[in-house]
């Protein structure tokens, strides 16, 4: 029996065994009471959606959380590790389309796939806290968040332009378009639709979005920055021009056109107001349409811009494009001096961007002047260098350290002073104000699909928007549904959903037909976790404040706008509803690696897709999941490389040799390690263990390279094997083989679980790896008799010379003076200087 051991490491017979086990004790991975008395730690990698099958960025995402998870039960925390399953979405109705299997039918039975690949892989998830966002216990509260929001004005509906995909036939939000296209198809051009929708107002929480970026240090700074970007926070001036026809005498004061028509522009720049020699006004503002409404020359004009603008907006970059504009052969007037402007049209202003209007300031801005010259539009210089002998900067002039000149009255300003000085005169006139914009919009949650959370309102005609009450949720989405792609919601086909009692007056009303973004599931659904069964709440306050915020999330940067922007929301709006305390969901953020083959990512479309399975069955769960942690730093791409998951294999394999073959010396070891007198081998064995604890601790507790993590234990195993007829021979006592070989397996099992278990019991060992204390490194054993130290000249790394630990300065010298390296760079030279910073460098200075 020991010796069938000894020959073959085979997970297919391990793993089941194991995988069973666990199954059949599901307290093993949940978490314990508040009142355990030991610190919490709540990690958690993002939720997948399902598929049908898990790939190996999967494996990877996950592999790193279960380490992390393992390490934490094993150093005493009381540890969450969920797992549920982002279950509405586009794809589920596509594949009914294709295949005519209901979306539920299609997604449960994916779920219960990828179920099996997690268990197989032997992922520690407390699966008694499993969350499925499309079943009505979930879908319940995001239809009861929905109302809250709406009755504090966070939710809203309103007619705007939006991003319509026509291959997914149905609204985006602006986070879902990426360059123009459809975050789902790389090649569908996202168009622009008006449609009325609902909206969730993000941006009453733009400020404190910024701002609280500030405090989550445990956040990689990329991410961090990409919010930020996105947010886009601006400082500047709102303010009005009036239109010339309006007030009786041409060329009016403040005080007479502050009765006229406005039209009011953002600009960051209102220092260079006295150098605005034209109004730019988008071709759909108002007034364009106004002004147009008797002209049919300019009408058409127009509409020529608006197409010019559609086209560069679908291609995806409106900043590129060719600008055209047209006068309309009106004036405005500049409510600081009384000068007359030209307004144009052009095809480069946004209506939906600022007030679509901008005043065009060539002297002060790039694209002003690009504008002006073409146009032959008059440039006046308003900025000048606050130094009055500088040389004449050429135009267009943008910087902001100088001083106003042709300004009237503000003169000699800087121009941080005319912004605030021209900000208070536009108060005090009531014709603008300082201004912060946000580059943030509103989140677009509308959609016209089937498989999502129906939106809980009800249309009727004598009453408009009436809420659903709470008492009639969950509004279920109906089974039965032919889904098309018709454009409009299938919902709006299904008549015993659409016709309802209006729950104000009682008559007959329609439901909402649209659904909710399914990034409204993802937003909360960790909060879920904590309290998966609670019927009469989404979760319950007390829970929320022993675990948020979450210690660790772990997910891909590919969600650093979407889901991390709109969880922040949710969360804020959570805390001014008085549900929990925390201001920020996650403490700590780790965005890991893309899963890379042949110079690709992986994908189904490039045809380079390694399945897990396969992985398993040829090599085991062991195998394949301490690959993905081997192979690259957990934050860099990961190359894939089958023959690197066969390496890793044999390296078990040698494990597990070692371990069965001594196993049998280990359990016979009747005293402890501490009063056995070791000496030679042993020390040395001991001391690389030491090592390899300590280094594999600091990685977890620090940046996470487990890839250097497992080529310690590498190592380790290494010299042990070195040492095999010693061991062999008798020479190290039972005692020490039997701490080398239990310290060996539990460093290996947040990596290899497996495997771990397996040889737990093998050696004797009692109860669950996981519950056993991580081991501690004892530092007077890991202490080198020699350690190494760099040798530089000139500061330059020239050697590493080896030398006694604790040696003195005079000693690290003459070693370093002794190498043959440090001889051959210093020959005919003079050493005129040593510097020695004991146990670390020797620096030589020599000439
Ligand atoms: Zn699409
Ligand atoms: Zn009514």
């Amino acid at each position: 029996m020991a010796e069938d051991k000894e020959l073959r490491y085979d997970p297919a017979t391990i793993e089941p065994k194991w995988q069973a086990r666990w199954a059949a004790d599901p307290g093993m991975y949940a978490a314990e009471p508040h009142s355990c008395g030991k610190p919490k730690y709540y990690v958690l990698e993002m939720l997948p959606y399902p598929s049908g099958q898990l790939h190996m960025g999967h494996v990877r995402n996950y592999s790193i959380g279960d380490a992390l998870a393992r390490h934490m039960w094993m150093r005493g925390y009381n540890v969450m590790h969920p797992m549920g399953w982002d279950a509405f979405g586009l794809p589920a109705e596509n594949a009914a389309l294709k295949n005519n299997t209901p979306p539920r039918e299609w997604t449960l039975s994916n779920i219960a796939a990828m179920k099996r690949q997690f268990e197989r892989l032997g992922m520690g998830f407390d699966w008694a806290t499993e969350v499925t966002t499309c079943f009505p216990d979930y879908y319940k509260w995001n239809q009861w968040f929905f109302l809250r929001m709406y009755e504090k004005g966070l939710a809203y509906r309103k007619k705007s332009k939006v991003n319509w995909c026509p291959e997914c036939a149905t609204v985006l939000a602006n986070e879902q378009v990426i360059n123009g296209r459809c975050w789902r198809h790389e090649d569908t051009i996202v168009e622009q639709r008006d449609l009325v929708q609902w909206f969730l107002r993000i941006t009453a929480y733009a400020q404190e979005l910024l701002d609280g970026l500030d405090k989550l240090d445990g956040w990689p700074e990329k991410v961090r920055t990409m919010q930020r970007n996105w947010i886009g926070r601006s400082e500047g001036t709102e303010v009005d021009f009036f239109l010339q026809e309006e007030i009786s005498q041409g060329t009016g004061n403040r005080e007479q056109g502050s009765g006229g028509t406005r039209i009011r522009v953002f600009t960051t720049r209102v220092d260079t107001i006295f150098g605005a020699t034209s109004l730019q006004m988008a071709p759909e503002h108002a007034l364009v349409k106004a002004l147009a409404a008797d002209d049919a020359g300019l009408r058409e004009q127009v509409a020529k811009l608006l197409k010019e603008q559609k086209n560069a907006r679908e291609t995806g970059d409106i900043g590129a494009i060719e600008k055209h504009g047209i006068p309309t052969g009106k004036f405005a007037i500049n409510p600081y001096n009384g000068e007359l402007v030209p307004i144009w049209v052009a095809n480069y202003v946004l209506s939906d961007y600022g007030s679509g209007a901008i005043m065009s300031v060539p002297g002060h801005d790039e694209r002003d002047f690009e504008f002006a010259r073409k146009y032959a539009i008059p440039v006046r210089r308003v900025i000048a260098p606050a130094d009055p002998h500088a040389e004449e900067p050429e135009l267009p002039y943008l910087s902001e350290d100088g001083v106003l000149v042709n300004s009237g009255e503000f003169n000699g300003l800087s121009c941080h002073d005319a912004q605030k000085k021209l900000q208070e005169i536009a108060a005090c006139g009531a014709f603008g104000e300082a201004t912060v914009t946000f580059r943030l919009k509103d989140w677009g949650v509308s959609r016209q699909r089937y498989w999502g959370t129906p939106i809980p309102m009800i249309h009727c005609e004598r009453d408009g928007i009436v809420p659903v009450p709470d008492e009639q949720l969950p509004v279920l989405l109906p089974e039965k549904i032919e889904i098309t792609q018709q454009g409009r919601s299938p919902l709006s086909r299904v008549p015993d959903f659409v016709n309802v009692t209006c729950p104000k007056c009682h008559g007959p009303a329609k439901r909402e037909t649209d659904t909710m973004d399914t990034f409204v599931d993802s937003s909360w659904y960790f909060y879920r976790y904590i309290d998966a069964k609670n019927a009469s709440a989404p979760f319950g306050s007390a829970a929320a404040q022993y675990w948020f915020p979450i210690d660790q999330y772990i997910g891909g940067v590919e969600h650093a706008i979407l889901h991390l922007i709109y969880s922040r929301f949710w969360t804020k709006v959570m805390r001014d509803l008085g549900m929990i305390e925390n201001d920020e969901p996650v403490r700590r953020l780790f965005t890991q690696g893309m899963v890379i083959k042949d110079g690709a990512k992986m994908s189904k479309s490039k045809g380079n897709v390694v399945s897990p399975d396969d992985m398993v069955a040829r090599y085991g769960a062991d195998a394949a999941r301490m690959y993905a942690l081997f192979a690259a730093p957990p934050d860099r791409d990961l190359d894939w490389q089958e023959d690197g998951v066969a390496g890793v294999s044999r390296f078990l394999g040698r494990v597990w040799r070692i371990v069965t073959k001594y196993a049998p010396v280990a359990r016979r070891a009747s005293q402890s390690r501490s009063e056995t007198p070791t000496s030679g081998t042993s020390q040395k064995l001991l001391r690389k263990l030491n090592q390899t604890t300590a280094k594999i601790t600091r990685d977890f507790e620090g940046r996470w390279h487990f890839n250097t993590s497992v080529a310690a234990i590498m190592e380790l195993v290494n010299e042990i094997q070195a040492v095999d007829a010693q061991l062999a021979g008798g020479e190290v006592p039972a005692a020490v083989i039997h701490e080398l070989l239990q310290t060996l397996v539990l460093l290996l099992a947040p990596f290899a679980p497996y495997m771990a278990a397996e040889l737990w019991e093998e050696l004797g060992g009692e109860g669950a790896v996981l519950r056993q204390p991580w081991p501690k490194s004892d530092p007077s054993l890991a202490k080198e008799d020699e350690i190494e130290i760099p040798a530089q000249i000139n500061g330059k790394l020239v050697t590493v010379v080896r030398v006694p630990a604790g040696s003195d300065s005079k000693v690290i010298e003459a070693a370093a003076l002794a190498d043959e390296r440090v001889k051959a760079r210093i020959a005919g030279k003079t050493v005129v200087k040593t510097i020695i910073v004991p146990g670390r460098a020797v620096n030589l200075v020599v000439k």
